[in-house]
């Protein structure tokens, strides 16, 4: 058990609502960060309080630095950092060709996806890091098995954005890694939350179970489960790695 502070991108809904859960279940403190949907953020923290732990809900777009900053002066207040989940991420639309997309739509994927991830590292790491006067920490940042797999006819965009956060997530292990920060990556394969809605295919991740060597899509639970071992002192020798949650996919 901890005392410390979580903070949690994309805290809200999905792979991240599970992992706020989970992280308040082991005595984490836990900061609910939401793009735009306030009432599902508050949620997640009146279930948490609920179950005599404790949450805040802060709005952050991670595509903003203004609103990490908020978000890390947010946390500041509310206890001691000790893990960071670089979890909120976006897709464009489905079945989109790479000689079809817009400019608009790769920048906007790229600044949630990586430029937001590397922003909320750094805030982390000035406060974590040994070098700075902190007390460690460890930072879990959601790559995809798309950055293996390149989302041909889907989504290259996406897929390239967790290829730059699997070689963040080396590249940053091995920085602060005397420092006493663990970087660790997770591949989720096809989960089922509300990501493949927004990119317009509801059931994307049930259609494609039969591809999966397991033959079934995974809950958030699965993911949020291999993120909070990350996080735990039983990973104590786990850093620049990335591991893959796919049913094998
Ligand atoms: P989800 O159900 O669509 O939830 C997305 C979460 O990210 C929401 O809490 C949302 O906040 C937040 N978010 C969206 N845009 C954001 C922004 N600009 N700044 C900060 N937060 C933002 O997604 P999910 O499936 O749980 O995915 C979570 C992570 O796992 C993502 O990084 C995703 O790429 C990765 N992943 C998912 C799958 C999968 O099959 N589901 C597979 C591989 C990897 P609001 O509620 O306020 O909108």
């Amino acid at each position: 058990m901890t005392d410390k502070v979580v903070i949690i991108t994309g805290g809200s809904r999905g792979i991240g609502r599970a992992t706020a859960l989970a992280a308040a279940a082991r005595g984490y403190r836990v900061v609910v960060g939401y793009a735009s949907n306030k009432k599902a953020a508050d949620e997640v923290v009146a279930q948490i309080a609920a179950s005599n732990g404790k949450a805040i809900a802060v709005k952050c777009d991670v595509a903003e630095e203004g609103d990490i900053l908020d978000l890390f002066k947010a946390a500041d207040k509310f206890g001691t950092l000790g893990a960071l989940v670089n979890n909120g991420g976006i897709v464009g639309t489905s079945g989109v060709r790479v000689d079809e997309m817009s400019a608009e739509r790769i920048r906007r994927v790229m600044a949630v996806n990586v430029t937001g991830s590397i922003l909320c590292a750094r805030e982390a790491v000035k406060r974590m890091s040994t070098k700075h006067g902190g007390q460690g920490g460890v930072i879990v940042n959601l790559s995809s098995v798309a950055a293996r797999l390149g989302a041909p006819n889907t989504y290259v965009d996406y897929a390239a954005s967790k290829g730059a956060i699997d070689s963040f997530t080396v590249g940053l292990g091995h920085e602060v890694a005397a420092e006493g920060i663990r970087v660790a990556g997770i591949r989720p394969g096809l989960i089922d939350t509300e990501i493949h809605a927004a990119g317009g295919e509801p059931d994307r991740a049930h259609r494609l179970a039969h591809m999966v060597p397991m033959k079934r899509v995974g809950t958030a639970d699965e993911i949020a489960n291999a993120i909070v071992w990350l996080m735990s002192d039983e990973a104590s020798y786990v850093t620049s790695t990335i591991l893959d949650v796919s049913g094998g996919r």
